[in-house]
C-alpha cells in the first residue's frame, strides 16, 4: 500500500479496524517517513489543542492540512512587524539626531534639575517649618534635605545613564538591520 493511505489513516478522525491499526503500526514500524509524519501530526494536535480552543473536535485533520498556509501566513506576519519595527527605530534614531543637534537632551537635564532643586527648597521649607513646630533646630532636617538631594540626584543620574544606554542600544540595533 502507498505511504498515502497510510497518512490519510493517520489523520482519520473516524476510529480504524482492528487489522487497520495493526497494518498501521506495523508499517510505521518500518517506514521512517510515515512514522514521522506520525509524530509530527500527535505534536501538532498536542500543540493546538493544549494552547487554545478545545479538544480536536471532527474536521480537526483537515485544518490541520491547512497549517502550513496558517504558517507562512504568520511568517508574513512576523516579517510585516520586522518592517514596522525597523520603521519605528528609524524614527526614533531621526529624533535622537534631531535631539543631539539642537542639544534638547542637556534642556531636559537642567530643566529636570531645575524642577528638583524647587522641590527640594519646598520640600525643606515644609521640613523647616514643621521643625520650628517642635521647637527644634532646623539644621536636623536641612541634613535630611541635602542627603534627599543626593538621593534624588542618584536616580537622576541612573535614569540619564539608563536611558542614553538604551537609545544607543536603539541605534545599535538599527544599525544592524541596515546592514542586513
Ligand atoms: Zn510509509
Amino acid at each position: 500500500m502507498k505511504h498515502n493511505q497510510y497518512k490519510s489513516w493517520i489523520l482519520n478522525d473516524q476510529p480504524l479496524t482492528s487489522k487497520q491499526k495493526k497494518e498501521l503500526q506495523g508499517h510505521l514500524e518500518t517506514c521512517s517517513q510515515c512514522k514521522k509524519f506520525y509524530l509530527t501530526w500527535l505534536s501538532t494536535r498536542q500543540l493546538l489543542s493544549s494552547s487554545h480552543l478545545q479538544a480536536p473536535s471532527p474536521g480537526f485533520s483537515n485544518r490541520w492540512k491547512n497549517y502550513l498556509p496558517f504558517q507562512q501566513e504568520r511568517e508574513r506576519a512576523r516579517h510585516i512587524r520586522t518592517t514596522l519595527a525597523s520603521l519605528i527605530m528609524i524614527g526614533l534614531l531621526a529624533n535622537l539626531i534631531y535631539i543631539l543637534r539642537n542639544n534638547l537632551l542637556l534642556n531636559w537635564i537642567a530643566a529636570g534639575l531645575n524642577t528638583i532643586t524647587k522641590l527640594f527648597v519646598i520640600l525643606t521649607k515644609g521640613l523647616s517649618n514643621f521643625s520650628q513646630l517642635l521647637n527644634q533646630t532646623p539644621t536636623i532636617p536641612i541634613s535630611v534635605g541635602i542627603v534627599f538631594l543626593g538621593v534624588l540626584l542618584a536616580f537622576l543620574i541612573v535614569f540619564i545613564f539608563t536611558t542614553w544606554r538604551w537609545l544607543s542600544k536603539e541605534y545599535h540595533a538599527d544599525e544592524i538591520i541596515v546592514e542586513d
